[in-house]
């Protein structure tokens, strides 16, 4: 296995999820200039002010290396960053202790599931969901495909294009229970807002949400 290891980091030398320089001996991941250098979100983590939801917590702002990686994280198939950003939301959600019953996700269409093969948000939701020993369930499924919400600049025209979008499929996973809403990255919080007002029309007790990244306001 090690062998292994070594083979492929010979094809494929380690990089950082964020800078994209080649790692050296360093700690797994994240290289040590982007680990102090990371635009964190520190006394703004966390949201209040979306609709339907308690509280909005995220690490990074969505600028600079964190877009970029994000962008490969969704384009670019790099899905081993989903456990790196797992870390950080966690640590982000401790420290503004935020705790639920169980973990879910904003679903990608089946459309872009079948282009992309696979969900970005979930692949978070599960990496969240196994280090902390929480139930990851699939709560919500995109109905319809809309527009993509990042070429919609006003927030009125973006809480349109979300609505009806998403349907709770699993009434059962939902009833009473304190829930986490995991997306990869936070604009508006117009997807996250109509997403939390359909699971507590289902019985959600509350919903929380978390994400990678958020934009500075
Ligand atoms: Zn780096």
């Amino acid at each position: 296995m090690k062998a292994f290891r070594s083979m492929l980091d010979l094809l494929y030398p380690p990089k950082c999820a964020f800078c994209h320089r080649l790692l050296r001996g360093e700690t797994v991941g994240i290289c040590r200039k982007c680990r102090e250098a990371l635009p964190r979100t520190g006394a703004f983590a966390v949201r209040t002010d979306i609709r339907h939801i308690d509280r909005c917590a995220a690490p990074l702002f969505y600028e600079k290396t964190v877009r970029d990686s994000l962008h490969r994280y969704k384009f670019s198939q790099c899905v081993g960053y989903a456990g790196i950003y797992a870390e950080l939301v966690l640590k982000c959600i401790d420290e503004n202790q935020i705790s639920c019953d169980s973990i879910t996700w904003v679903p990608v269409s089946r459309r872009r599931l079948r282009l992309r093969g696979y969900d970005q948000s979930r692949l978070l939701a599960e990496e969240i969901a196994k280090k902390r020993g929480l139930p990851c369930v699939k709560t919500l499924e995109k109905v319809r495909h809309n527009r993509q919400q990042s070429l919609i600049r006003d927030p009125k025209a973006r809480r349109e294009n979300v609505k009806g979008v998403y349907r709770c499929d699993e009434p059962e996973a939902v009833r009473g229970k304190r829930l986490l809403l995991i997306d990869d990255i936070v604009t508006t919080g117009a997807t996250l807002s109509e997403c939390a007002k359909i699971l507590c029309e289902a019985g959600a007790a509350s919903v929380s949400a978390a994400a990678v990244a958020r934009r500075r306001d």
